[in-house]
């Protein structure tokens, strides 16, 4: 099997331009680097299966919790004006959300955001103009572990 997500949970390698930021509910919460979007993160789901339909309905909620709970970080962590969720999966065979922070005057405000990350050195939108990648990620680590 080639998947990226397991390789993550089963052997900790993690996927390219992703940074581990902790735990949410049993799921593993990572941070993409896209500075178009800085805090947009993927939620792994900790079973490999495709679409949430194929989870057992405890799995599917303990899921979605993790989805809810994950955007509620993100949305307080970033400041954002709207916390964007979305279950795509054209690509991957194991369930991932992103977990996108927007802005009202950022980019794809009133559109779905761009999938592709826009790879930079430094997060630099939104309330992240001052803030490093490492920045992003403690201040999401830190409410993960709080439980916020
Ligand atoms: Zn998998």
């Amino acid at each position: 099997m080639d998947c990226k997500y397991c390789d993550f949970l089963k052997h900790g390698h993690l996927p390219d331009g992703m940074q581990p930021v902790g735990r949410v509910n049993g799921a593993d919460a990572l941070l993409l680097i896209d500075s178009k979007h800085p805090g947009r993160c993927v939620l792994v789901s900790p079973w490999h299966v495709r679409d949430l339909f194929d989870l057992l309905p405890t799995q599917r909620s303990e899921f979605l919790e993790a989805v809810s709970r994950l955007a509620k970080v993100v949305s307080t962590a970033c400041a954002a004006d709207k916390v964007n969720i979305a279950f795509y999966g054209d690509l991957s065979d194991h369930l991932h959300a992103h977990v996108v922070p927007k802005w009202r005057d950022g980019p794809c405000w009133g559109d779905a955001f761009n999938l592709q990350p826009t790879i930079a050195e430094e997060p630099g939108a939104g309330p992240f103009s001052n803030l490093s990648w490492t920045d992003v990620n403690e201040n999401l680590r830190g409410l993960i572990r709080t439980g916020n």
